[in-house]
């Protein structure tokens, strides 16, 4: 690594533009010379975040194409869909992550424990902040050539009052202080000095979000408090436990197929699990949380709840960085992510050449385009002008057929728009005109843009991205020396993200559920399934086999068998 002063660089300094500060310019460690020479010609990629995306982008990377330097707070990847099991000693935390330094030695790239803070776009910068051992804060920049944002999201506090006094759930510090919380509160209410009032209050467990972060969580801490507690805890007496989850919506996972979400609120309703639904949580108090319910006649009443401990998982947000990143370019005007284009390009920064991925982006779909397209073909077909072309209702199917086939994803979106369709026919002369038709796209384009902020959907981009990135790199040999439209290059070598949703799976307490709707699976209705034991099993098998390393993977194996010998550990963890 070495350090440049940007005052010795050809910069153009003006306000608002970098700061003096140095750039770190970064070569592969490598003592023959020649090779140092060539290897500086290769263009720079920067990573930012050590997450769902990057190490997509990592493990798929061709090695020898970029100088690469991830940053990232984190030196390490979490395996989020199995942090639940983590929060209560079901699984380890260290069987969870994998050292980053191990993934970033496949691409011979360097690794920087730090955070990104800004971006010059015009100079191609990236202002990087570290914290020195005497708590002060160093900054430098660091070039690149393509830079990739990957730095996640926060928790969506919805503007509540009284969240210093919940837990989160995001990363492994966050599992090791709910482990460390529910094991001292279970300690506490079988102090002999612990009231019977205290104590209940001790043991009532509130959980603010029905999505499946809060019904896996619920889910764990319930089987706990079921299996292992009994014997480790004989003091303590089941009935004195409460376990309350609170959902704004009508239903807990509500983005699943109905009938999963019921057999999960069944289960959780057999399981003494409290589940208020269309509720609304107002305030976190220390030992308390304040409410608002509908009853049956449909009037709002407040409640209050004493509780102990307080999980509040209500969906995602933008960090402050990427709502910086954002601000910057009149063209972002998402609130909630950075807006990328169908090649998951920044839309607005001046070169083209930043990429966004994961939750801290959104994506353009280009559905409608396509449509368009095979609505013009259509009108060159029957030798007619587009603007005037007049579509029937057989003509429609046909082209939403190819549709269907491009993005399977549209499937849902598609039908919705063959029921409008068939709604218009009904009054009208059997045929759509195209503003008619555009309208209609604009509805469902509106849908597809919001993607789904999850693991899933940042490994395909992560993936996506090294495939175009190495296509790119054999495709434009020296992309960063010239003036080469990044823009046009992008689209020239590689095509457009297309989502694939490959289903949802959650744990609902010694069973699972898994939604297979859009994924091309759901034929003939069937939109998924749910089971115990054997459903457990497929659950953990999935994970399993999507676990990032062969180390983790024996890991979990061992917990697994561990937890089935020897129970649950319930100690705290330093
Ligand atoms: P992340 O994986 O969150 O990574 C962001 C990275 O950026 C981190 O390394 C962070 O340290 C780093 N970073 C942050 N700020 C900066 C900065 N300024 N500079 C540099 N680096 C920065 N999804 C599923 O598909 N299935 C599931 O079952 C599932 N279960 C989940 C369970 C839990 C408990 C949680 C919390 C999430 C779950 N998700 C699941 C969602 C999934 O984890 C996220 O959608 C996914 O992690 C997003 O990947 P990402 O790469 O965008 O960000």
């Amino acid at each position: 690594i070495e350090a440049v002063p940007i005052s010795s660089l050809a910069l153009n300094p003006r306000r608002g533009g970098p700061k003096n500060l140095l750039i770190v310019e970064h070569f592969v460690d490598d003592d023959d010379c020649e090779t140092k020479r060539n290897s500086k010609h290769k263009p720079k990629l920067v990573v930012l975040g050590t997450g769902w995306g990057s190490v997509a982008l990592l493990k798929t990377l061709n090695p020898e194409e970029y100088h690469v330097t991830v940053i990232s707070p984190s030196n390490q990847f979490l395996f989020t869909p199995m942090l639940p099991s983590a929060t209560v000693g079901t699984l380890e935390l260290r069987s969870l992550v994998e050292p980053i330094r191990r993934i970033v030695q496949r691409v011979h790239g360097h690794f920087l424990k730090a955070m990104a803070v800004d971006v010059v776009y015009e100079e191609r910068l990236v202002e990087v902040e570290t914290v020195d051992t005497t708590g002060a804060k160093q900054s430098f920049y660091l070039p690149y050539d393509k830079l990739l944002i990957a730095c996640g999201s926060v928790t969506n506090p919805h503007g509540v009052p009284g969240l210093t006094n919940c837990h989160f759930l995001k990363d492994i510090h966050d599992a090791r202080n709910i482990r460390n919380t529910v094991i001292r509160n279970l300690e506490q209410a079988c102090l002999p000095t612990t009231t019977d009032e205290e104590r209940r209050r001790l043991l009532s467990f509130v959980v603010c979000g029905g999505g499946p972060t809060g019904v896996e969580f619920a889910a764990e801490l319930y089987d706990m408090l079921n299996e292992d507690l009994v014997n480790i805890f004989p003091k303590i007496l089941r009935c004195e436990i409460s376990v309350h989850l609170i959902q704004s919506r009508g239903h807990i996972l509500n983005t699943y197929d109905e009938a999963l979400s019921s057999f999960a609120e069944k289960r959780f309703q057999t399981d003494h699990v409290n589940v208020y639904t269309n509720a609304r949580v107002k305030e976190v108090k220390p030992d308390s949380v304040v409410f608002t319910e509908k009853d049956g006649d449909g009037n709002v009443v407040t409640k209050e709840l004493p509780m102990g401990f307080c999980l509040w998982s209500t969906g995602v947000s933008q960090t402050d960085f990427a709502k910086s990143l954002a601000s910057k370019l009149p063209e972002q005007t998402n609130r909630h992510a950075l807006e990328t284009d169908a090649h998951c390009r920044v839309i607005g920064t001046p070169l083209g050449d930043v990429y966004a991925i994961g939750d801290c982006a959104t994506v353009q779909n280009n559905v409608s385009d396509h449509i368009v397209t095979f609505l013009r073909t259509l009108a060159w077909e029957k030798g007619k002008d587009p603007e005037t072309l007049q579509v029937s209702f057989s003509e429609w199917r046909a082209v939403a057929k190819k549709v269907k086939q491009r993005f399977p994803q549209a499937s849902d979106h598609l039908r919705r728009l063959d029921k409008l369709f068939a709604e218009y026919d009904r009054d009208r002369s059997g045929s759509l005109d195209f503003g008619e038709l555009s309208e209609l796209l604009r509805q469902i384009d509106n849908k597809l843009t919001s993607l789904p902020a999850t693991a899933q959907r940042a490994h395909q981009q992560g993936e996506y991205l090294a495939k175009k990135f190495n296509k790119l790199a054999q495709s434009a040999p020296g992309l960063q020396l010239n003036e080469v439209d990044y823009g046009d290059l992008d689209e020239a070598v590689y095509k457009a993200f297309e989502y694939r949703h490959l289903g949802s799976l959650a744990y609902v307490g010694n069973s699972a559920i898994f939604d297979i709707q859009g994924t091309g699976l759901d034929i003939g209705g069937w939109k998924g399934f749910a089971g115990q034991l054997w459903a457990v099993y497929l659950w953990r098998s999935v994970y399993f086999a999507q676990s990032v390393s062969f180390r983790t993977r024996c890991l979990l194996a061992m917990d697994w068998t561990k937890r089935a010998l020897f129970g649950r550990d319930l100690m705290n963890t330093p």
